[in-house]
């Protein structure tokens, strides 16, 4: 166990599920997956780019000193909304707060797609925003990756004026999940820049606390100066709290009031609210997380190198290995020895997407790897 591992908040946490695991139906999980419970917890989760690490001690005693105000609609809320944007240098006009960045992904959408307007985007990448559009009605245009699997700036741009004067928004992840690949601080400014005046640009930051590369910079920088960009951040990647629903929207003002009217302020919960001032506090124990998931990507990553596999270089909590044969398969054999891992992202049928767990958790992975997938 590493010594996140071991501290206060994981051994609270890793008391998960106790009460339903005595339960015999079926659980649906978020997706297509359906567990019983008393299989759960000995599963090894490496399919939803989940932290595996869980949230830090500092995050589960504030939200335990929460509950107390678990049945009021006005309670005191530790502040949250001040404290990101104080953590941002931007203004609470400048903050939307969401259950989860999925919330502000779709209030996007339903703010910017009015009209039966068009989201511009690659593929593979967070699928969410596509398909809330779909939902909607609307068309989603979307752009393979370049051979390399980055995300391909020109073309987007290109399509964007192609597609004027239709085009709702841009929707770029950066890190992209699936790749784990970046998007460079000047090839977003050349992505402004190159854009039709006014055109909004999603740029959704799930993983930007992963990245090393010194070539990335947040896009925060173009709200702060104003240029029609909404950055999307959560606490379910670093902060651990996927299961608690606490994500944001930063954006200047006049964009922020036109998404307010798609989001519900009373969807974030009490608990969370705590929880998220609480992560934002903690830079040290948020740290000790960022490091061990690092070194546990780069162990394993390297492990596989061992083994003939290539890997594309994420800079995220995921990454991609290149099996050189189907993956659906292979997905199904780990299934098998009770790993779950990433669903196949098309068209990179090759590639097999797995989320960094606990070292214990990748030891697993590595030996179901050997037994499944032949050494090159
Ligand atoms: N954006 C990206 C790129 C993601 O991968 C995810 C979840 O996996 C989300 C947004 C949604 O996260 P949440 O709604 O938990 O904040």
């Amino acid at each position: 166990m590493t010594g996140l591992a071991a501290s206060a908040g994981y051994a609270a946490w890793a008391g998960r599920g106790a009460a339903w695991a005595q339960a015999t139906e079926p659980v649906v999980m978020t997706g297509p997956r359906r567990v019983l419970p008393a299989e759960y917890g000995s599963l090894v989760k490496l399919c939803f780019n989940e932290n595996s690490y869980g949230p830090t001690a500092a995050v589960m005693e504030a939200m335990r000193s929460a509950f107390p105000y678990a049945n009021r609609y006005g309670y005191p809320d530790a502040g949250i909304m001040p404290a990101i944007a104080a953590h941002h240098g931007v203004g609470v006009d400048n903050v939307l707060l969401g259950a989860g960045s999925s919330e502000i992904l779709s209030a996007v959408g339903s703010a910017f797609l009015q009209g039966r307007k068009k989201v511009v985007g690659v593929e593979p990448t967070f699928g969410a925003v596509y398909e809330h559009a779909t939902g909607l009605k609307c068309e989603a245009v979307r752009l393979p990756l370049r051979a390399d699997y980055h995300q391909d700036m020109d073309g987007l741009i290109q399509a964007a004026k192609r597609n004027m004067p239709n085009v709702g928004f841009v929707y770029v992840c950066n890190p992209n999940n699936p790749t784990g690949l970046i998007v460079t601080a000047d090839e977003i400014k050349r992505l402004l820049d190159g854009l039709p005046d006014g055109v909004p640009v999603l740029i959704d930051e799930a993983y930007h606390h992963f990245v090393e590369d010194p070539k990335y910079a947040t896009s925060v920088q173009h709200v702060v100066a104003g240029r029609p960009v909404i950055v999307t951040r959560t606490f379910s990647k670093i902060a651990a709290l996927a299961g608690m629903r606490l994500g944001y929207g930063l954006a200047p003002a006049n964009l922020i009031e036109q998404m307010r009217a798609y989001s519900d302020n009373l969807s974030v919960n009490v608990l969370v609210k705590w929880g998220g001032a609480a992560a934002l506090k903690d830079t040290a124990g948020l740290e000790r997380v960022r490091r061990d998931i690092l070194q546990t990507r780069k162990q394993t990553t390297a492990a596989l190198g061992a083994l003939g596999y290539s890997v594309v270089p994420s800079e995220a909590n995921f990454f991609m290995v290149h099996l050189r044969r189907e993956v659906r398969g292979v997905i199904q054999a780990f299934r098998e020895r009770g790993i779950l891992v990433g669903r196949p992202f098309p068209p990179m049928f090759e590639h097999l997407r797995v989320s960094v767990g606990t070292p214990e958790e990748m030891n697993r992975f590595l030996q179901a790897f050997k037994e499944i997938l032949p050494a090159h």
